[in-house]
């Protein structure tokens, strides 16, 4: 075929190239026989609130179980299901899956289940004309008021433009929030904050990661939280692994964290209140997961 002429360098053929594409092919086709023999599962990460340590959302994290190669992840399976339309699919299946969770913690946590389920959703699956209709349709099965909802998209996907502005305008008239994953990872500019709309904004891990040292990532950090409180948009701070980061990212003035430190992704969560002040954080090392009192 002719290939479009982007500027960037040819790229030419090597085994490599040839053998990572049969790859995706064959993994492409396993994900169908995968959704029909239910090897997805989905499990679920906490968005706490500091310094009370409440959780106040869960992140919906899909995985996939291969029989014989074991777990794969969505960082690399996503991509191709985007590729071949079957994200369309596996997205509503994930999403029906998080809104049954969350109708079920509701009713057995009562006030200490978290306020909102937080869903991923892919750059095709936001593009297609349905999409809005089967958020509603699947809130209005499940029973899960809309307010309970919140779908999380990349900058890159809404650069897209076009259907996707207009999807999430759409799914804002239902009543869910829009979060924008990753946040200062993809090619948008600040500008986009104001012509999309966007309830909270998922500072990316990349800046969390050396934010205890002096560098330039704890400025963004810093910057970020002041645009969000100026344009009324709440604040995430993705991939927090250490009580250091966490206790500097409170100083900059972040309320809402998730990361590693606070709990891995796990298909059942613990909502007891932990009464916890941040200080007292404890920072069990390589990523731990546990929170102590
Ligand atoms: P994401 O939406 O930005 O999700 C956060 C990712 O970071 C998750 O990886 C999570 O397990 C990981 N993470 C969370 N805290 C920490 C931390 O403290 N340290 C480190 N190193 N990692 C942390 P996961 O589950 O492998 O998912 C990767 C990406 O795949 C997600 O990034 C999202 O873009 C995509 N994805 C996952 N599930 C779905 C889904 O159901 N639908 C769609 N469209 N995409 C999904
Ligand atoms: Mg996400
Ligand atoms: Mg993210
Ligand atoms: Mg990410």
């Amino acid at each position: 075929y002719a290939a479009k002429d982007t500027g960037e360098p040819f790229r030419h053929w090597s085994p490599a190239l040839d053998e990572r594409a049969g790859e995706q092919a064959r993994l492409g086709a396993e994900i169908r026989t995968a959704l029909d023999a239910g090897q997805f599962r989905v499990v679920y990460q906490p968005i706490v609130a500091v310094p009370e340590g409440r959780v106040i959302a869960v992140e919906a994290l899909v995985r996939w179980e291969h029989p014989e190669r074991g777990p794969i992840s969505p960082a690399y399976f996503i991509p191709v299901a985007e590729r071949n339309g079957l994200v369309v699919e596996l997205g509503a299946w994930v999403l029906r899956t998080a809104c049954e969770q969350m109708v079920r913690w509701r009713h057995e946590w009562g006030s200490a289940a978290p306020d909102r389920m937080s869903v991923n959703v892919s750059a095709r699956q936001l593009a297609r004309s349905g999409f809005p209709q089967t958020v509603a349709d699947t809130l209005a099965a499940t029973g899960l008021p809309p307010a309970c909802l919140t779908v999380e998209v990349t900058e890159t996907a809404v650069f897209q433009g076009g259907r996707a502005v207009e999807a999430l305008h759409e799914l804002r008239a239902l009543g869910v929030r829009i979060a924008l994953d990753d946040f200062g990872t993809g090619h948008s500019s600040l500008g986009l904050l104001r012509t999309v709309p966007v309830d909270i904004l998922k500072v990316d891990k990349s800046f969390v990661d050396d934010i205890t040292g002096a560098g330039e990532h704890r400025v963004i950090a810093e910057a970020l939280i002041h645009i969000c409180a100026g344009l009324g948009l709440t604040a995430v701070a993705e991939g927090v692994e250490t009580a250091e980061q966490a206790e500097v990212l409170y100083h900059l003035g972040y309320r809402l964290l998730q990361g590693y430190h606070f709990g891995r992704p796990t298909a059942e969560v613990d909502f007891r209140p932990k009464g916890s002040s941040l200080l007292t954080y404890a920072d069990t090392g390589g990523g731990g997961s546990s929170w102590r009192v």
